[in-house]
């Protein structure tokens, strides 16, 4: 596992004050040269106690772009994107919704994973909007690199970050709505959610709710 980075470069702002990625997103719609330039990204301070960057994963032309959160521990460790607990079962809910994992493109909202101490264990911390709009400047390349037909938000934050703070994620999930980049969006619970639901119950329920949403992703693609 690779060394958090330990530099204490303050994060980079723009023109209004506002911690930015974007002077280091190259011009580039390389998903290789991108990928690369993002190890280098101090646009917020969540670099500085996460283990790597973790860009997103997937084919150049894939049809489907899914976008979560941030990495989470098991991510982190390993650099690649929904390969923790949570990834596992997104992997099933796309087997049992007709989607082949290999024919989508998987990243964050957030590239760095934030977290907080809990004893010896890193425990996920929500990004504030402002880490989110930091790095959405990696999001945009992404999606301008692929050029998706379908834009898939897993849980709130992402579904905020692609239409707007206003969105309610319980009451507009499973629509297909339009995006600013043309391709048609939906949004959904994050893979997460199914696993913290408290029962049985409940977690079958929520595993089937993605799970329907999924199903309609797969029917436009
Ligand atoms: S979270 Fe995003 S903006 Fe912040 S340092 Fe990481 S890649 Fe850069």
């Amino acid at each position: 596992m690779k060394k958090p980075v330990r530099d204490r470069k303050p994060p980079v702002n723009d023109a209004a004050g506002a911690a930015t990625a974007a002077p280091f997103v190259p011009p580039t719609a390389s998903l290789r040269v991108l990928s690369a330039a993002a190890h280098t990204c101090r646009g917020c301070d969540l670099y500085k106690t996460a283990t790597q960057v973790v860009f997103g994963a997937g084919p150049r032309h894939a049809r489907v772009v899914f976008i979560g959160e941030q990495p989470g521990d098991q991510e982190d460790r390993q650099g690649e994107p929904f390969v923790g607990p949570a990834g596992a079962l997104f992997d099933k809910a796309l087997a049992d919704a007709g989607i082949p994992r290999k024919t989508a493109y998987v990243t964050n909202a957030v590239k760095h994973f934030k977290w907080e101490p809990r004893g010896k264990r890193r425990i996920h911390k929500k990004p504030r909007v402002s880490e989110v709009k930091a790095c959405r400047p990696w999001l945009d390349a992404e999606l301008q690199a692929i050029q998706p037909r379908i834009i898939v938000c897993l849980g709130a934050t992402a579904a905020q970050a692609v239409f707007g703070s206003q969105f309610k994620l319980m009451q507009q999930r499973g629509k297909v709505l339009p995006t600013a980049l043309g391709a048609q969006g939906l949004a959904t619970i994050h893979p997460s959610a199914v696993l913290r639901a408290t029962d049985a119950e409940s977690r079958r329920n929520a595993y089937e709710m993605l799970v329907a949403d999924l199903k309609i992703v797969a029917g436009l693609l």
